[in-house]
Formats: structure tokens, sequence, C-alpha cells
């Protein structure tokens, strides 16, 4: 297992948003989490990151407890892209790739030729190096999301956690990011935790799919073995009709209705 995490529980002062929460994401392979808006996606991938704090349980990286590992030495194994991320105004490309070399430099060093070749490897990795001198504001969304996987990708981390990567982006732009993950994870041996909302993409690109609901782990599994009507009934509160892929490696949802209102 790359992360284990164990009786989780993340609140928000009072509130416990995630009550107690066990699971596991599978080493070099793309987990994919899904679930309603608001059920504790990002919480979770927030907790697992350290960015939020945890009130109880425990979340091991390769077999150690996190807490006992340094926040400079966890940002050299975990990158996290959060949710539509602010571009610093008037910055280049390039310069906001550089950021991902920020866990390595030792204070008052600037980059050297080692972070150089690694910043310009991750442009070339995800297509952005031939705008490395352009502003990342004058990019398209698309474009701009891509940026943000090199600037994690320069970071040199064993695990990407990535929150709803595809959010605003068009059908093809969104294959493109997923095909892109995909490659990283295929070539890079990259471990991908994302959060996502179009089922068929996190059924299609997950080898592994852990389903949230209301704080709680509903389901974790291959998408064969976890996604079918009585599952997304739980999950979603719908009726859907799945069918199997070509090659029936994975089911596909054709169809689906709404059983009773959303919250
Ligand atoms: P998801 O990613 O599944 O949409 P979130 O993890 O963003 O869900 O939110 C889970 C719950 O926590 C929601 O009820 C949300 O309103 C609440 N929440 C999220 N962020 C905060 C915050 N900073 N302060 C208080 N409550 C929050």
């Amino acid at each position: 297992m790359s992360i284990e995490v164990k009786d989780l529980q993340v609140a928000y002062g009072d509130h416990a948003v995630i009550p107690c929460a066990s699971l596991n994401i599978p080493k070099g392979k793309v987990t994919m989490f899904i679930g309603k808006n608001g059920c504790g996606k990002s919480t979770l991938l927030k907790a697992i990151a350290r960015i939020l704090p945890v009130s109880k349980g425990q979340v091991f990286l390769e077999g150690q407890p996190m807490k006992q590992i340094s926040q400079k030495e966890i940002a050299k194994k975990i990158a996290i892209l959060p949710q539509s991320p602010i571009v610093p105004e008037g910055i280049s490309v390039q310069k906001l790739v550089s950021y991902g070399r920020f866990p390595y430099q030792k204070p008052f060093s600037g980059l050297c030729q080692q972070d150089y070749d690694i910043i310009t490897w991750a442009m070339k990795k995800t297509g952005v190096y031939e705008w490395k001198d352009q502003k990342v504001e004058a990019l398209s969304g698309g474009q701009r999301q891509r940026v943000w996987i090199a600037l994690a990708l320069a970071q040199k981390t064993d695990i990407l956690l990535l929150d709803e990567p595809t959010t605003y982006l068009d059908i093809a732009h969104q294959l493109e990011i997923l095909e892109l993950l995909k490659q990283l994870n295929k070539e890079e041996k990259v471990t991908i935790v994302t959060v996502i909302h179009e089922l068929n993409h996190a059924i299609k690109f997950g080898d592994h799919i852990i389903g949230m609901k209301e704080g709680q782990i509903l389901f974790e599994g291959s998408p064969k073995e976890v996604i079918h009507q009585e599952n997304l009934r739980h999950l979603y509160d719908i009726e859907a009709t799945l069918i199997q892929s070509e090659k029936g490696s994975y089911p596909i949802c054709i169809d689906y209705t709404l059983l009773k209102e959303t919250k």
C-alpha cells in the first residue's frame, strides 16, 4: 500500500465532517474518489496531505505513521493540486513550475542546475514547454491545468493528489488531462489519487475507486468490483443502467435517473 488511512476523523470546529474513515490507496495505481458534493472528498484529500489537521486516527505512508514525518519530507513524497488553485499575477509558466522545487531548496539558496533540469523535464513531460515564457493567466483552462500538473511533477514525488483536475474543462480537454495522468502513472510510476465527478471517467481511468457518502467510505475496489447498480443507488441516489466496455474490462453508465431529490 502507498497510503493507509485508519479510523481517521477530520473536523471543522466541532463538526466531524469525516467521523471515522479507513481506506487503502494502492501503490502505482490510479485511485478515484467519487461521491456527491459536500461528502468530504476534498477534506479527506487535504487530511491525507496534512494540509488539514486530523482529530483522531492515523495516516500511514509506506507503512510509516505520517505524523512522524516532517512537513518538508512529506512534500518530497506527496504533491497536492487543490481545486481551482490561484495563479499569482503576471507569473510565467517556467516560474510557476519552478515552485515545485521549494521542498528541495536550502534556506537562502536558489535553484541549482539539477532543479532547472527537472523543471524543464516536467514542462516537456506535460507538454507545456513551448509556453514556458508565457504568462500563465493568458493560457486556456486546459493549458493552465497542465502547468499545475507540471508544477506537481517538478516536486518529484511518488504520489500525486488532485482535487477535481477536470472541472470546467470540455470533454476533449478532460480526456487530455486524464490521459496525461495515466501516462505519468505508467511511465513515471506516480501513484495518482484524484477526486472526480464524471462517473464514466472515474471508471475508465481508475484502477481503484473509492465511493464516499456523508463522510463515510461506502465502498472501495476495482471498477468491475464496485461499480454496480446497488452501490450507485447508495452513493448518488440514482438508478443507473450499466453495460460492459467492449473488452468487458470496465462498466459504462449509459443512463441514470434520480431516485430522490438531492440535498
Ligand atoms: P466534497 O469535496 O466532497 O465536495 P468537502 O470536503 O469540500 O466535500 O466538504 C465536506 C463538508 O465540509 C461540507 O459540508 C462542507 O460544507 C464542509 N466544509 C468544507 N470546508 C470547510 C471549512 N473550511 N470550514 C467548515 N466547513 C467546511
